[in-house]
């Protein structure tokens, strides 16, 4: 494959049934639809990611993928989560946005020593590249900017 195929290529699961898809996200204006049941696939809004899709998920991506690792008891989780639907609204087709329930998923969590949340970690090219933790708007404004310049 040259690089030009491989651009932008993600493979996620489809929020209406489940199953994954690969998707170019650099096609996500186009309103991708899901190959089994046919309903789009929005990737203007995070993600929800658990240990199961990681892997292919979030190092898979041929873009760069910024992770909120959050919990829902968590207050400081909540003032982060309006930030990372504008982010991932922002930067629709060049990066992909995911949430990660650090209560359903111990093993990326323990995997990356997520002590407390929210977590944010930006990967590139399958690699860790950034972690902001608490809750650091401007930063991670400024991250998710120079992730896709
Ligand atoms: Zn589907």
């Amino acid at each position: 494959m040259t690089q030009d195929e491989t651009d932008g290529r993600v493979t996620v699961r489809c929020g209406f049934c489940g199953t994954l898809n690969a998707v170019d996200v650099a096609r996500a204006k186009d309103r991708p639809t899901c190959g089994d049941c046919g309903k789009p696939m929005l990737l203007d809004r995070p993600l929800k990611v658990s240990d199961e899709d990681f892997e292919r998920t979030v190092l898979g991506a041929s873009v760069p993928v910024l992770v909120d690792f959050y919990a829902d008891w968590c207050g400081p989780c909540r003032l982060v989560a309006p930030l990372m639907d504008e982010i991932a609204h922002e930067h629709v087709g060049k990066m992909l946005v995911v949430k990660v329930d650090t209560d359903r998923a111990p093993g990326v969590s323990g995997r990356y020593g997520i002590r407390s949340i929210p977590t944010l970690i930006l990967f590139e090219g399958g690699q860790e590249s950034e972690r902001s933790v608490g809750f650091e708007p401007e930063r991670l404004r400024s991250l998710a900017a120079r992730a896709v310049a």
